[in-house]
């Protein structure tokens, strides 16, 4: 309930629904349901930004801020959802579309997510190269250009992870679940998301450790940099447990070892799927019609059925797949998916 602590804008559809994937689980005997994050907002197609942008833009708002400025790659959800979110609060919004990865196509940066981008008005500055979280120059560029035009940049960086608020969404996403799981009569034992830039796993972290309750959440590594992605997580979380206490809520019983990520999905690279990436995008959307793209979820959903094959997720989990989103990308993808590999 951190609406008690910080200020907050409704930009999502939430609760967003959570079903069981009934095919799915009869085919791995893992009772499996999905948390449809990437329904839950009628900006843009959504997906998990919008749930920790609505703390970043209040504090946009409540600052002055004219001007919301990003970046991330050419395929970026994120982006687009930073432009989705300005342009449906009267705000402006400049983005740096970096090349994180190393697709070869020619209309890969003409779809998908970037197309979406400049239809919604944003300000696409396409500069810089390679994946990292760290604090980039073209970036801090994008808002001295603004600050030269006259605006008020807000500043959030990739995936609004490595800012004070960027746990907060996930953090109170725990409460949105512990509120289902109660209407349902049920209880998610295991939960399983995408990691990246980190503030997603790390705000779930946090705010389960606030239930005191026993819980195993899972992060499907999809940088390819474990180490980075862990230091990235672990930071988060404590920076998460300061923000809250801070602001006068409570502190949170966290500890490192509540961090699991799983690296074994996301090679390659960065962007780029494997071939079991490809072969179970396309079985969970012949089974489920669910879709997946293959920088995030397709790895995530990867991670999730070998993990049950294997007994790594063991028969008797009762396990919440976490969908956050990422589906516009399949277009700049569309080559991976020519020959049907099921
Ligand atoms: N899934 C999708 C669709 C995303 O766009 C992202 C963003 O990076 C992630 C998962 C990973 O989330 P995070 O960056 O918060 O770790």
């Amino acid at each position: 309930h951190l609406e008690k602590y910080f200020p907050r804008v409704p930009l999502g559809f939430f609760p967003s629904p959570i079903h069981k994937l009934h095919r799915l689980s009869k085919e791995l005997g893992v009772n499996i349901w999905a948390k449809r994050d990437d329904v839950s907002s009628g900006l843009a197609y959504g997906g998990n930004k919008v749930r920790k942008l609505e703390w970043l833009a209040a504090d946009a708002i409540r600052k002055g801020c004219d001007t919301l400025v990003s970046i991330g790659g050419v395929q970026s959800n994120h982006t687009r959802q930073v432009t989705a979110v300005a342009a449906s609060l009267g705000l402006q919004s400049y983005t740096v579309q970096e090349t994180w990865a190393e697709w070869k196509d020619p209309i890969y940066d003409k779809v998908g997510n970037i197309l979406l981008t400049k239809l919604m008005g944003g300000n696409l500055i396409m500069d810089g190269y390679g994946y990292s979280t760290s604090i980039k120059k073209s970036w801090e560029n994008a808002m001295e250009a603004v600050r030269r035009k006259g605006g008020i940049p807000y500043a959030i960086p990739a995936g609004a992870s490595d800012h004070p608020l960027g746990g907060l969404g996930y953090a109170n996403f725990a409460d949105e679940i512990a509120m289902q799981e109660k209407k349902m009569n049920h209880f998610f034992d295991t939960i399983v998301t995408a990691t990246c830039t980190g503030s997603t796993q790390a705000g779930m972290i946090v705010g389960f450790a606030h239930q005191k309750k026993n819980r195993r959440i899972i992060g499907i590594d999809t940088a390819d940099n474990k180490e980075m992605t862990q230091k990235a997580v672990s930071k988060i979380c404590h920076n998460t447990v300061k923000t809250i206490k801070d602001h006068g809520g409570v502190v949170i019983p966290f500890s490192e070892e509540m961090i699991e990520i799983n690296e074994n999905y996301s090679y390659p690279a960065y962007g780029i799927p494997n071939e079991e990436t490809i072969k179970n995008i396309q079985w969970v959307a012949t089974l489920e019609a669910m879709l997946t793209d293959p920088v995030y979820e397709g790895k995530s959903i990867s991670g999730l059925i070998s993990m049950c094959r294997s007994g790594e997720i063991p028969k008797n989990a009762t396990v919440l797949y976490v969908h956050l989103g990422g589906t516009p990308a399949v277009n700049a993808y569309y080559k991976a998916f020519e020959t049907p590999s099921y």
